[in-house]
């Protein structure tokens, strides 16, 4: 297949690109990537996307956005980019069925995955107590003892959403502060069943069928290191995420934390042609409506650049 424009990822970013593009008379195509639909469908209400005063569920914004896209032209193919060759003119992007798209400009917007610990304990009870997000799983705890790893806004966002549903939460966080803003803080803080407990690191997790429990080391500075267990059924990481770039096999100049780096006018990235968008490229803001503004802005970065050619 032959297009004008790739555009790699199923986010707010990649299909306002997709509809943007399309309604420019670029062709195009859409690869929607591992996570059709990306964050968002592991949301349940969001609230702060503009047009829907009621608020509208996460997976029903992303499937519309799928359709309006579809509507306009777009098309949409399921698969992954395996691997891409940035170093000519088409891009050659070679998907997970050995297919290949070439194109004459790539838009970015494969999104960012939730960070996890490292223990081989987490993959040993994943779906069984261990997750990366509390809106998804919060439900399966309810009236239970779960714990959130982390001290940033996600983590404090996280433990109170959680607060309402479990018995009892405790906030796990590695250093002897909180790096959440004040507000959040303070949210953590209003609630009488948040337990935050500082200079803690998860060693272990234990239980027969699933989780029942996380072995903590609290290090206050040697010699005073001390070892607590807490009974908990759920173990939620809110240790921020990792931009998904593994495919570009470092073709594109990216941040310390692996983030894509673009233009500060534009989504120009180091390659011309190719641009980003939306949390791959974006380790401050990482909201929809924020990365779906930016999808629209690389669609006319793509137009630009094919007019110029
Ligand atoms: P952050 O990077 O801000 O925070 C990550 C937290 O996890 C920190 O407390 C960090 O500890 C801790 N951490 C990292 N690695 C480990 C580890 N290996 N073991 C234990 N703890 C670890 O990520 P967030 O996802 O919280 O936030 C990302 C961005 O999104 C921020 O800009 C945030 O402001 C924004 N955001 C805004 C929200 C809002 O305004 N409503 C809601 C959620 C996010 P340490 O402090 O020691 O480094």
């Amino acid at each position: 297949m032959k297009v004008q424009c790739l555009i790699i990822g199923s986010g707010p970013a990649g299909y306002t690109a997709a509809i943007y593009t399309s309604r420019a008379g670029i062709s195009n195509v859409l690869v929607e990537g591992h996570q059709p639909g990306g964050q968002l469908t592991t949301t349940t209400t969001i609230e702060n996307f503009p047009g829907f005063p009621e608020g509208i569920d996460g997976f029903g914004l992303m499937q519309n956005m799928r359709q309006q896209a579809i509507n306009v032209g777009a098309t949409v193919q399921s698969g992954v980019v395996k691997s891409i060759d940035l170093s000519k003119r088409p891009f050659v992007a070679v998907l997970d069925d050995e297919s290949t798209v070439e194109a004459d400009s790539v838009v970015i917007a494969t999104g960012a995955s939730a960070k996890y610990l490292g223990l081989p304990d987490e993959k040993k009870y994943a779906g069984q107590g261990v997750s990366a997000c509390a809106t998804c799983d919060g439900f399966f705890y309810r009236k239970r003892n779960v714990a959130v790893v982390g001290g940033g806004d996600t983590a404090c966002e996280e433990a109170t959403y959680l607060s309402n549903l479990c018995r009892k939460v405790y906030m796990i966080v590695r250093k002897d502060h909180l790096r959440a803003q004040a507000a959040m803080q303070q949210r953590v803080a209003d609630r009488d069943n948040i337990e935050v407990i500082y200079n803690a690191n998860t060693v272990g997790l234990f239980g027969e069928d699933g989780v029942e429990g996380a072995h903590l080391v609290i290090n206050r500075g040697e010699p005073n290191e001390t070892t607590r267990d807490i009974a908990v059924d759920g173990f939620f990481l809110a240790i921020g995420h990792r931009p998904n770039t593994a495919f570009l096999d470092g073709q594109l100049t990216v941040d310390e934390q692996g983030y894509i780096v673009t233009d500060k006018e534009s989504t120009a990235t180091s390659v011309e042609g190719v641009f980003a968008a939306g949390d791959v490229a974006d380790p401050h803001y990482r909201q929809a409506i924020a990365a779906a503004g930016s999808g629209c802005r690389a669609a006319l970065d793509v137009e630009h650049f094919l007019n110029n050619q």
